[in-house]
């Protein structure tokens, strides 16, 4: 048997990176996510080969204080929550402190921000030494994070990574979960030197309804029903297709929790049961739907990519989720009536 010895920090966070940074999709959710968490207006992620050669978020958000940029990048270190009673109510997507670290930690990493108070910083880590070097650099407010080489340093790793395109398709899927998240927030894509996406605040339904379209499609727009229903602490909104405009896979759903996008048992199961007595059972319902409820009855803190959520009171939301489709499918349903008994 062999003696137990600590492991290194770099080993430490490339076990951790595992968790969060599965390929370089895993990589721009984690910092796009830090840029919405920074209260960023429009955001611009740039790529190139599939990102695996680079990835380049910039925001126009709070940037990071010079005296705080070693720390954003080391683990367990998070400006979002101090206590563990910070966690029942936790409004950011972020708050484990691991993401920044996990990147370096196999990838090339080069972060420049400013605050707007004076000018700008550049950090930079890369996954052989953990040190953050420190150098005054150009940048207006907000925060450019550059990560240059995934799994560089990880070579079993990298085999894993799939062809350009396929990488590429997956950051896509990424960033259109993210920007169907906050319509107020404009999105750009950029791969190989092509803008492919480009997505401006969207302030009235209309706007929000031509990005969704843009996303999901002109036919699921077309047939699509808009829902806005609150109960008690519950709110759902969001669009949902008309059963004309059903699916043969479940590729077209997209729920948020509280502005999060999450997959969930429960959440499938209320909208398939919503669904049942319109759609055949070998077909699947689109939608984009948005549940808001207090922050304290959902705890987010389940898995590290945070795409599952417990809910305190599951039967509730069952129940809220499932009725509300139901009563909103009511025009389609075989006699036509509405029926509110659930
Ligand atoms: P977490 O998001 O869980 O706090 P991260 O490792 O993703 O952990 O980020 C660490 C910290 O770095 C954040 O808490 C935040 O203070 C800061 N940070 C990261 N990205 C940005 C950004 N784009 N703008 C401003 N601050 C950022
Ligand atoms: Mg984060």
């Amino acid at each position: 048997m062999n003696k137990i010895h600590q492991l290194s920090p770099r080993l430490a966070n490339q076990i951790a990176a595992g968790e969060v940074v599965e390929r370089p999709a895993s990589v721009i959710k984690e910092l796009l996510e830090n840029s919405l968490d920074a209260g960023s207006r429009n955001l611009q992620v740039d790529l190139e080969q599939g990102g695996v050669k680079l990835m380049r978020v910039r925001d126009d958000g709070s940037g990071i204080d010079k005296q705080d940029l070693p720390l954003a990048l080391s683990r367990h270190a998070t400006s979002k929550i101090v206590h563990l009673d910070d966690l029942e109510a936790v409004a950011s997507l972020g708050f484990r402190g691991e993401a920044l670290a996990s990147i370096s930690s196999v990838a090339r990493l080069s972060l420049i921000s400013s605050t707007g108070a004076e000018h700008a910083w550049q950090a930079r880590a890369e996954g052989r030494d953990m040190e953050t070097e420190i150098s005054p650099a150009a940048h207006p407010q907000g925060t450019t994070v550059e990560v240059r080489d995934l799994f560089f340093n990880t070579p079993a790793r990298r085999k894993f990574l799939r062809t350009e395109r396929t990488e590429y398709t997956r950051i896509e899927e990424v960033v259109k979960r993210l920007a169907l998240s906050r319509f107020d927030v404009g999105f750009g894509l950029r791969h190989n030197g092509r803008q492919i996406h480009s997505w401006r605040p969207a302030q009235s339904v209309p706007e929000q309804e031509r990005r969704v379209a843009q996303i999901c499609g002109p036919e699921f727009m077309k047939n699509a029903l808009a829902i806005d229903i609150e109960r008690v602490g519950l709110r759902i909104w969001g669009w949902v297709a008309l059963p004309a405009f059903s699916r043969s896979q479940a590729d077209l759903q997209h729920f948020y929790v509280n502005g999060r996008a999450i997959r969930d048992k429960l959440v499938s199961h209320a909208v398939r049961q919503a669904f049942q007595d319109v759609l055949h059972h070998s077909r699947h319902p689109a939608f984009v739907l948005y549940l808001e409820l207090d922050p304290a009855s959902v705890d987010v803190n389940v898995h590290p990519t945070k795409h599952e959520v417990r809910f305190r009171d599951g039967r509730n939301v069952h129940s809220f989720i499932f009725s509300s489709l139901h009563h909103a499918l009511a025009e389609v349903r075989p006699g036509g009536n509405r029926d509110d008994d659930h």
